[in-house]
């Protein structure tokens, strides 16, 4: 009980709903490009745009940052990431199909059958970056399924779905890799490992394939 107060204690205070709110609206811009790669983001002007004060902001920023979307720069505050060129996605991509395929057959041999009930194809996704967060979350679960806490964490922390998402925007992506989602979830609920594998190994190399004509 007490191990758990000391952990409660250390963990950051949950971020103010405000914080929340500018978090997702300046997300929303930097995933339709509205706010393009590489572009210097300044508290004081999103601080007026928004109408709220830079705390909320700074907030905001930090969250982003987390999750690849802005980094910090030396004396100018903040910049959008940078786009994906070829060379990282090509790398990008190569580890992918070295890891997910197989975190997929060792989804379908040990995943808890509650949370193959959480898996979603992305169906009805009410928007782009609505897709990307519901893509993130199928491909997140799948990696955890598989119980390889490296092979989950190393997924994790290279926010690929941020990076794929800012890159191209035909809705096509959608419809298609919810296809593919859905042969993923179909092998792995019939606890099938070979299908899992080789549905999950056809669903990235198709994306690649979707991405590759995008990024010189
Ligand atoms: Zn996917």
């Amino acid at each position: 009980m007490s191990a758990v107060n000391e952990v409660a204690d250390r963990q950051i205070v949950r971020p103010s709903g405000l914080a929340e709110e500018v978090y997702r609206r300046i997300r929303a811009d930097i995933m339709s490009l509205k706010l393009p790669p590489d572009t210097r983001v300044s508290v004081d002007s999103l601080a007026r745009e928004l109408g709220v004060s830079q705390t909320p902001i700074r907030e905001a920023l930090s969250m982003l940052e987390a999750n690849g979307l802005v980094s910090k720069k030396h004396f100018t505050g903040y910049a959008t990431a940078p786009r994906m060129d070829r060379a990282q996605l090509d790398e990008l991509f190569e580890f992918r199909l070295l890891v997910e395929p197989h975190a997929a057959r060792k989804a379908a041999e040990a995943m808890a059958e509650s949370d193959i009930g959480s898996l979603a194809s992305g169906e009805g996704a009410p928007s782009h970056d609505g897709f990307a967060d519901m893509d993130t979350e199928f491909h997140k679960l799948i990696a955890q399924g598989g119980g390889n806490h490296l092979i989950a964490d190393s997924l994790a922390r290279l926010h690929i779905h941020v990076h794929i998402f800012r890159s191209c925007f035909r809705s096509e992506i959608a419809e298609e890799a919810v296809h593919e989602h859905d042969a993923v979830i179909k092998a792995i609920r019939a606890r099938d490992g070979a299908a899992a594998e080789s549905a999950m190994r056809r669903h990235i190399e198709r994306s690649y394939g979707r991405l590759r004509d995008f990024i010189e």
